[in-house]
Formats: structure tokens, C-alpha cells, sequence
């Protein structure tokens, strides 16, 4: 994603412990020592400039939210938000989502996001998008029982992709929209990248699906 330099990038997020946590060490996280109320937790990977997470987060108290990135340069400006307006239920961790299970316990979350992901349109590369069966491992591991992915995409190519992948982890399907901003859908929260693609005319798809019960933990 195209982000104007943040000059001061690297002091906002090591100024911001409780917000940022720069886990070079690899070391579990102990999410109950991070947020003030235990309540169940979502999580988003490739949050880009966070209006997402932040909007959902400020309208979901009753959640706990993590938001993943893996570039300083997006991450800062999330960060800018809650600096801004703090909220009690809302983390940001810079971290590759390749690392997610050194970083966190397996059934950690109960919700897992995945907004306009990379697509890596090179068959070569496949291993890298995040519904690949590797990350679907990964996700069963760390979501609870009847843990849900929630996926949006503009591109048509990734998402028949993941529904394919998806469908033969074996996932159950919950619900698939090939045209999410045709159906009513109040509680849609629009990311940066959709309301971009969606004005250029590109029909936003969605896919929420679970794994199947006796596969979780
Ligand atoms: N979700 C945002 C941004 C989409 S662009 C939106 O919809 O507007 C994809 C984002 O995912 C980029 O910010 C990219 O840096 C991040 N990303 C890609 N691969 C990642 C990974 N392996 N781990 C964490 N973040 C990743």
C-alpha cells in the first residue's frame, strides 16, 4: 500500500507500549495482562491505515480488538487515531501475520478479519496469501470453537482463490456475498481500500465462514 513517510514513524510506535507491542523476542503475549476487561477477541490482519478496526472497535465495546500489521509505515497512522481518541478495547501489534502462533496461545481469539489482502497474483507466490491453507492452519489453531473468518476483496481472482481453499481445508461456508454494497448491509464498516475500489466501480466480495466443530482444539 502507497503511504506517505511517516518521519516520526519509529518514535510513535516505541513511545506506545500498550499500543504497539514490537515483539522482537517472539515471546507469547498474554492477552489478559493487555486489555482491562476479559471479553472475546477479534482480531484483524493487514489492518492498513486502521479505519476499519478503529470504527468497529469504537462501536463494539463489548469486544476486544487486536490490530495486525506488519508495516511501520500504515500501522503509524492507525496509530494516529488512538492517539487521538484512545479506546480501552482496542490493541495494535506490528507483527507479520507468518508469525502469529509463536506470538499468541492456540485458542486465543474468536474472530479473525482479513480486509483486501495482498493478492499475489503469481502462482509462485500463493504460499503468501493469507487464506492459503498454511494461514487456514494457523487460524483453526488460534481461534476458539466456533471461531469465525470474516474476508472481503475487490479482487475477483483472490477471493475465488480463497473460497476454493477454503472450501477444501475443509471450512464450512456461513455466507457469500459476490456483491456486498448490492445487499442491505447497514453493518458493513468500509474499509480504506473499499471505499476506493468500490468508487472505481469494482464489486466488493465477501466470505464468512467457520471451521468445522470437532477440528477446533
Ligand atoms: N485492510 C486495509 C488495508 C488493505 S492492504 C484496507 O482494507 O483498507 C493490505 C494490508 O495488509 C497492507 O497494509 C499490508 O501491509 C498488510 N499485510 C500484508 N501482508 C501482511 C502480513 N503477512 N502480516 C501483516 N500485515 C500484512
Amino acid at each position: 500500500m502507497r503511504l506517505r513517510y511517516v518521519k516520526n514513524a519509529r518514535e510513535l510506535i516505541e513511545g506506545n507500549p500498550r499500543l504497539i507491542f514490537d515483539n522482537k523476542l517472539n515471546e507469547k503475549i498474554d492477552i489478559d495482562n493487555i486489555f482491562s476487561i476479559k471479553q472475546p477477541i477479534h482480531v484483524e490482519i493487514g489492518i492498513g491505515k486502521g479505519k476499519f478496526i478503529y470504527t468497529l472497535a469504537k462501536q463494539n465495546p463489548k469486544i476486544n480488538f487486536i490490530g495486525i500489521e506488519k508495516f511501520d509505515s500504515a500501522i503509524v497512522k492507525a496509530l494516529q487515531k488512538v492517539i487521538e481518541e484512545p479506546l480501552e478495547n482496542l490493541f495494535l501489534l506490528r507483527a507479520d501475520a507468518m508469525d502469529l502462533s509463536k506470538l499468541f496461545c492456540s485458542n486465543s481469539f474468536d474472530r479473525v478479519y482479513l480486509n483486501f489482502s495482498d493478492p499475489w497474483p503469481k502462482d509462485r507466490h500463493a504460499k503468501r496469501r493469507l487464506t492459503h491453507y498454511k494461514f487456514l492452519k494457523m487460524y483453526q489453531e488460534l481461534l476458539r470453537i466456533n471461531g469465525e473468518i470474516h474476508f472481503k476483496t475487490d479482487n475477483i481472482s483472490l477471493f475465488k482463490y480463497s473460497v476454493e481453499s477454503i472450501i477444501d481445508y475443509p471450512m464450512e461456508i456461513i455466507s457469500i456475498n459476490y456483491d456486498l454494497h448490492s445487499s442491505d448491509n447497514n453493518y458493513n464498516i468500509m474499509t480504506e481500500f473499499e471505499e476506493k475500489f468500490s468508487k472505481q466501480g469494482f464489486k466488493i466480495n465477501q466470505l464468512i465462514a467457520k471451521f468445522k466443530e470437532e477440528q477446533n482444539g
